[in-house]
């Protein structure tokens, strides 16, 4: 998949002021109920904010002043379950909290079949593989997506790894469904691990 930078939609963080892309950040709003939403599929309406998916912004920020002015119509029980709902979120490395965020919004085909018909289907342009994942596998997936019109083949963490992620005791394949997940990802990966 081609990365075309101008055309990224760049987003600040609340929290550190820093300015990314804005599918590396983690979206939430805020209803005109003064309920505090975390959007993952960043569509929701309502006053929205972005935020690093990284702890570190999300202790800043609800530790800001910034916070307790967009939240002061919030009750307290509409901010605790913010802060559950966000923590959850958030895992220690970028690529796996983006990945569960592609989770939660329903875009991630998981093991080999759902993702060979993603492929076959072309509703995928990111198929990830586990590190630890057998050859065959990976041989398997390279070819069925260089016949396919090449999605981007990806390989990193390992099946217990991304297992925990998605809640199973291992996943050596899954595929993102969304582009703008996909584009997301690949921002975050190392340029030498880009194109298997
Ligand atoms: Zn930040």
């Amino acid at each position: 998949m081609r990365r075309d930078s101008a055309h990224i939609p760049f987003r600040t963080c609340l929290a550190c002021g820093g300015k990314k892309d804005k599918f590396t950040l983690i979206r939430f709003v805020i209803s005109k109920d003064h309920a505090l939403m975390p959007d993952p599929g960043q569509k929701l309406a309502g006053r929205g904010y972005y935020l690093c998916p990284l702890m570190d912004c999300f202790r800043k920020l609800i530790k800001s002043r910034r916070f307790r002015k967009i939240t002061a119509g919030s009750s307290a029980v509409q901010k605790q379950n913010f802060i559950w709902e966000y923590k959850e979120m958030i895992q220690p490395d970028r690529i796996q909290s983006l990945v569960g965020l592609a989770r939660r919004a329903g875009k991630v085909a998981l093991g080999q079949q759902a993702v060979q018909a993603a492929i076959k289907r072309k509703r995928t342009q990111l198929v990830i593989i586990a590190e630890d994942a057998a050859e065959n596998t990976k041989n398997k997936f390279r070819e069925l997506t260089n016949r396919t019109g090449g999605a981007t083949v990806f390989i990193t963490g390992s099946k217990s790894e991304w297992g925990r992620l998605f809640g199973k005791e291992s996943t050596a394949v899954f595929a993102i469904l969304d582009r703008n997940f996909a584009r997301g990802i690949l921002t975050e990966t190392p340029r030498k691990m880009k194109k298997e």
